[in-house]
């Protein structure tokens, strides 16, 4: 449109059915809207979203001339995209174009004041003409968008999501803390409901990543920072030093057997010992050990050097530095994973930590591993002795007001699986399982179930123990209430296996600040939507994939690690991302330079910036730019104005709704 041209609207005031026309009396609002000066058109219809509908919007901007046009109907978060669309291709800018709520905001919270509600429908349309007299055509910029994906978390769902997107053709960095990719289910001895070997599905997806030409691993490696926006974002990693050369390391395990210095395995979870020098497990991927300084006797005291003499490469460097790595990327998914609730901290009635021998289902998964710490074989931590009468206790702080409120999702069926297990092992041990509800919402979980419910020597207990305690001779017992007899029954199980609630992994609270992407009440990743865009988080460009974003099993970790890559693929393909035309735009001329509105930011979008005249202004990124309006409220200059919002859109607005 010209500058100083005549303004022309167009007013369109919809039916929606009877959702509207059976409160407000649409003819009469049409028709007072078109004494209103400046509308040339005022008119009435059944539904405005409809094809016909719009091609009246398209076929009277060009026979009326019209350069705004105004829509009366429901919300704007369901059709104002559709009526943009249809005044574009009228031949006008999609921004010149309001829309005035009259369902919501009128005729569904008046129903019985029909009369009332066509009075105050007819003000909220003439509120929205009036804004649209000083609408000003927007712009759209596209943003080129890095065909580069990072992936933070090198568990299950981060290594499906890798491949997904290096296999569509895109370079990925996938990043892990820990000196392997694998995460939590290189733990596990077997998966639920199938029973298939947790490793034999797993290793060969680990290979493959680290393989994959498109794939850059960086193991023992932290991420630092992260800034930037969609498509452009700067990384900043960490690697950790392993003081051991990789590129001359062969893996062949000597330094490991030659290092004479021995602590708890953290992989093994504390059960079984590694040396100073290890490797996470015997299938990590990338075989290279890692030298613990903490515990190595040449870090200590400055002695030893086994590993450096014995290595026949020669690829012991204990000069090693922490090395910093600088990445740009379009698209991040966070995979992070989860940790275990901290029962000994949190729940000492359970006595976790105190005995021996109550221990959780992860170190039960290592103790069942024939690469964990009794070689498969399942012994009480205690004595290394067969347990003959098993406790498995399920929820161990889920579902509880006063510890973790929401269910894990897969401690009831891990729970079956662990009785499996302990039968399958010692075909003579009695199991007890003490649960709340068994949940098994999973494909095959109910049949697994059954299938455990009719093992004669697994038996099933409704409720959860008051106190696990130990008799003078170190024996363990506890009381719990079977709610199926009303009995009270006393336990003297050889072991304790605890079924705890999850948490978030710990890094991921640091990984969430660096990104400042929205955590929820309870500290995992929050969704977009949780229905609709539940992969989607709150910074654009940032995607989730499985137990970051809750409590979740592998199947499902794995399908939402699919739908996330898609995303990060479907993004890096369009090659651009269009910024959103509502950002604040700051008026140098008013900006005092007093900076108030750059830590309210929440989305990082303002800098201060000096200008040739060594005035210092405040400078949006629209890239960044949310269009929130935080900043409009906070400026005591008036100099940050939202663009399609600003003071004087919405003074008139006002002004006809109390004038
Ligand atoms: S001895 Fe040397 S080559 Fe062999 S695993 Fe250890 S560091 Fe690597
Ligand atoms: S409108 Fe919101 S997102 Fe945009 S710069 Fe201002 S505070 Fe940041």
């Amino acid at each position: 449109m010209v500058e100083g041209e005549e303004i022309r609207i167009g007013v369109y005031v919809c039916h929606c059915g009877v959702n509207i026309a059976a409160v407000v009396d649409v003819k009469k609002v049409a028709e007072e809207l078109s004494k209103v000066p400046n509308v040339v058109v005022a008119k009435d219809y059944q539904f405005m979203c409809s094809q016909p509908g719009q091609n009246i919007i398209v076929e009277d901007i060009k026979e009326h001339k019209l350069n705004r046009v105004v829509v009366a109907a429901c919300s704007p978060r369901m059709h104002e995209p559709t009526f943009q669309r249809a005044v574009e291709r009228g031949g006008l800018n999609p921004y010149l174009f309001e829309m005035a709520n009259i369902r919501e905001h009128c005729s569904w919270v008046h129903e019985k004041e029909k009369s009332a509600a066509t009075e105050k429908a007819i003000k909220i349309v003439k509120a929205a003409v009036a804004k649209a007299r000083l609408l000003k055509p927007l712009k759209v910029e596209k943003v080129k968008v890095i065909p580069r994906a990072l992936v933070i978390g090198g568990g299950i769902a981060g290594i499906r999501a890798s491949l997904d997107i290096a296999n569509a053709g895109f370079e990925v960095h996938l990043v892990e803390t820990r000196p392997s990719i694998g995460g939590n289910m290189a733990r596990l001895d077997k998966t639920f409901p199938t029973l298939d070997c947790s490793q034999c599905i797993l290793t060969p997806l680990m290979v493959e990543a680290s393989r994959h030409p498109n794939i850059t691993l960086h193991t023992y490696t932290d991420v630092v920072s992260i800034d930037g926006s969609v498509g452009n974002f700067k990384v900043k990693l960490l690697k950790k030093p392993r003081y051991v050369n990789e590129a001359k390391c062969t893996g062949c395990g000597v330094c490991v057997t030659k290092c004479p210095w021995t602590v708890p395995s953290e992989f093994d979870l504390g059960l079984g010992k590694r040396k100073a020098i290890y490797f996470e497990f015997p299938q990590a991927v990338p075989l290279i050990p890692v030298i613990d300084p903490e515990h190595c006797m040449y870090f200590q005291k400055g002695t030893c050097r086994a590993c450096e003499k014995f290595c026949p490469p020669k690829a012991i460097n204990f000069d090693q530095k922490p090395e910093e790595i600088e990445l740009e990327v379009g698209a991040i998914i966070l995979a992070t994973g989860y940790g275990l609730y901290d029962v000994a901290k949190n729940m000492p009635e359970y006595g976790y930590r105190k005995y021996k021998d109550v221990i959780t289902g992860l170190e039960l998964e290592r103790l069942v591993s024939a690469t964990g710490p009794t070689k498969g074989h399942i012994l009480r931590p205690s004595d290394g002795k067969e347990p003959k009468k098993v406790a498995i206790i399920l929820c161990v702080g889920s579902r509880d007001e006063k510890h973790l409120r929401f269910c894990c999702r897969f401690g009831c069926v891990a729970g079956l699986k662990h009785a499996y297990y302990i039968v399958s092992h010692i075909p003579d041990a009695e199991v007890y399982i003490c649960y709340r509800d068994i949940r098994t919402f999973g494909k095959g979980y109910e049949e697994f179930y059954e299938r455990i419910r009719s093992y004669e020597n697994v038996k099933f207990i409704r409720g959860s123990p008051m106190e696990i305690l130990q008799d003078a001779d170190g024996s363990l017992y506890f009381d719990v209430f079977d709610a199926n007899t009303n009995r009270v029954v006393t336990l003297r199980p050889d072991l304790i296996v605890l079924e705890t609630g999850i948490v978030p992994h710990p890094t991921f609270k640091e990984v969430a600040k660096v990104l400042k992407c929205s955590v929820g009440p309870d500290g995992f990743a929050l969704e977009l939507h949780p229905k609709l865009r539940p992969t989607e988080t709150s910074v654009d460009g940032v995607f989730l994939a499985g137990a970051v974003q809750g409590p979740k099993d592998i199947p499902d970790t794995v399908a939402q690690a699919g739908a996330a890559a898609s995303s990060a693929i479907a993004l890096m393909s369009r090659g651009y991302v269009e910024t959103i035309p509502y950002v604040s735009s700051i008026n140098e001329d008013l900006c005092s330079g007093c900076g108030i509105c750059q830590p309210l930011c929440a989305f990082d979008a303002i800098s201060l910036v000096k200008k040739e005249d060594g005035k210092q202004v405040a400078k949006v990124d629209i890239s960044k730019c949310k269009g929130c309006g935080v900043c409009v409220a906070a400026c005591p200059s008036g100099a940050a104005q939202q663009l399609g919002f600003d003071d004087e859109q919405i003074s008139a607005m006002v002004r006809t709704l109390t004038g």
